[in-house]
This record gives structure tokens, sequence and C-alpha cells, in this order.
């Protein structure tokens, strides 16, 4: 499964920091921090592979309806699942017969298979059954602090979603470098991100995601989605996010007083 195996690249890239920590608070200095590096295995690649639902097709209900939830998972996530394992395999079999002429074609459908595949693994954790109620903890800091209110964050939000232009998503992401969270506009599944950032919570609006059974009312889809919206997990991603980005920071900053 794609998210096991990034969640297994992270704990192991944190491992490999922790370790690195460890030798220079021992005063082994830079040499302390190279052999810790150098124990660190090679995260194996992940096969990407249909993540299951986290709850069963119908625990959306009223909000999304037991056939979106079916359609969408078995078929178009699935989809994009498949599509990105061709990909793939084209551009494995174009490196070995040395022929790169369908190269373009093949890393966007590379970026937009494997969005899709992200995108689509975290909108069903960024649901829960019948929701969670108001974020808690930095979370809930933080939001008060980048967006004003929690009711200001659903505004934009809400408003981001129903405006996309044709086929894409709304997505909560942390920003790193600015260290803010931020609402962006995604379009189709590749577009409009800021580099570095992590989503943390995201709302599809494909037609495919509500016309069943909104229709062409996008708007109310999305408030039904902001009601269904799982705060718990999301801060959970938050606070893992923040971990790795203060982390990796600590280790930039040792590596450059050398
Ligand atoms: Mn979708």
């Amino acid at each position: 499964m794609a998210e096991n195996g990034m969640i297994i690249s992270r704990r192991d890239a944190m491992k490999g920091i922790g370790a690195g920590a460890v030798a220079l608070a021992m005063g082994g200095g830079p040499a302390g921090l190279a052999a810790a590096a150098e124990k660190q295995a090679l995260p194996q690649p992940a096969p990407y592979a249909l993540a299951p639902l986290p709850y069963p097709v119908n625990a959306l209900q009223p909000h999304v309806d037991g056939r979106i939830v079916s359609i969408h998972h078995d078929k178009h996530h699935a989809g994009y699942v498949k599509g990105l394992n061709d990909t793939l395999a084209k551009l494995e079999a174009a490196r070995k017969a040395n022929d790169f002429a369908q190269v373009r074609a093949l890393e966007r459908d590379l970026a937009f298979n494997g969005s899709g595949v992200v995108l689509h693994e975290l909108y069903w954790s960024s649901m829960c059954p019948g929701g969670s109620g108001d974020p808690e903890g930095m979370l809930r800091e933080a939001i008060e602090r980048d967006f004003g209110t929690m009711d200001a964050f659903r505004k934009q939000f809400a408003a981001v979603a129903t405006q996309v232009q044709g086929s894409g998503w709304a997505a909560l992401v942390y920003e790193p470098a600015g260290r803010r969270l931020l609402v962006l506009e995604i379009g189709d599944h590749q577009n409009g991100t800021i580099w570095g950032c992590t989503p943390l919570m995201v709302c599809d609006v494909w037609e495919h995601a509500y016309y069943l059974q909104y229709e062409n009312r996008r708007a109310e889809y999305v408030d039904s989605f902001i009601k269904l919206i799982d705060w718990q997990s999301t801060g959970d991603r938050f606070d893992a996010a923040l971990r790795s980005s203060t982390a990796g920071a600590g280790v930039q900053k040792k590596a450059s007083e050398q």
C-alpha cells in the first residue's frame, strides 16, 4: 500500500535523524552523524495498491451516499492506482528501449495518476462517519493563528472548493518554509501546489464525488463534506508534519555549522 510505504519510509527517516542527534549529543560530532547515516538502510520502493476504505461504504450517509463512495473508491480511485502502475511500467520500458519519444505524455500521466492516488487516499482519511467536531491542540491553534477563526477557515475552504473551475480539489496544507497552514486550490490532481507542502485534509470536487446525489449543487456537497471532516486524523498528520520539518531543519543547521 502506497500510504504504508510512505509512512514506513518517513518513520525510517526519523529514526536516522534521531540516531544522528544522539551521536552528536554523545560527542560523536560529524563522524558520529555520518556513521548513523550509514546505518540507515535505503527504504525499498513500495508497490502502489488500492488502499481499503477506512469505514464501510454506507458509513458517510446521509452526507455522502454509499453508491457514490463505492463507485468513487472501486472505480475512480482504483483507476488512478492502475494508471500509476501502468505509467511506471511504460517508463521502465522506454528506458530499456532507449526510446523517449513518448516521455512528455508519460511524465504528465505520472503526475496526474500519482497525485490522484495520494489525494484519494487522503480524501478517505479526511472524513469519518458523522464527523469529529472541531480540531484541538496545535492544529486548532494554528488554524486560528493562520485563518483568524475556525469559521473564517471553513468559509475560505468552502469558497475554494465551490469555485474550483472544472475538476479539482480544495486542500488544507502545511507549508514548512513559511511554517504556516494554507488552503490551496488544486486543478485536476496535480496543478496548483507549492512544492514541499504536506497536504493534511482534502475535499474532492470532481463531479464523480457528488453528482449522483447532489447533481449540480456542489456547494451543498461541500457543506456536507465539512460536516464529515475527521479533525482527529488531520491533527495527527499536522503533528507529524511539524515533527519531520523541525527535525530536518535541525540536522541541516548542524551540518552548516561544521
Ligand atoms: Mn475522486
